[in-house]
């Protein structure tokens, strides 16, 4: 409990290093305003895996008994979505790193 799912949003890739999000309210929005923590949220078909998480701060990336890694091994998720998944989290990671 206490994950916040409010946001409703679909992101594309449209192509290499470009992305489109799709959102009820929004033509689109910049990809960076996306907290890192967040972005599994925006990989609809993580979405249901996400409260199998051990952890609610999980990222995803190592932890164990994180639902996501485990739909993945599974092969529930692609990898090529998951590796997509990865490198956005690390460009967003990065941005928040530089902001200063
Ligand atoms: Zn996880």
């Amino acid at each position: 409990m206490g994950k916040n799912t409010t946001t409703d949003v679909t992101l594309y890739e449209i192509e290499k290093n470009s992305y489109l999000l799709d959102t009820p309210g929004f033509q689109s929005i910049d990809i960076y305003e996306i907290p890192s923590k967040d972005l599994a949220n925006f990989f609809l078909e993580f979405r249901e895996y996400l409260k199998n998480c051990e952890f609610v701060s999980c990222l995803h990336l190592k932890e164990e008994n994180c639902g996501v890694l485990n739909a993945l091994k599974n092969g529930k998720i692609s990898n090529k979505r998951y590796e997509n998944f990865v490198k956005i989290y690390n460009d967003l990671k990065y941005e928040e790193e530089h902001k200063w």
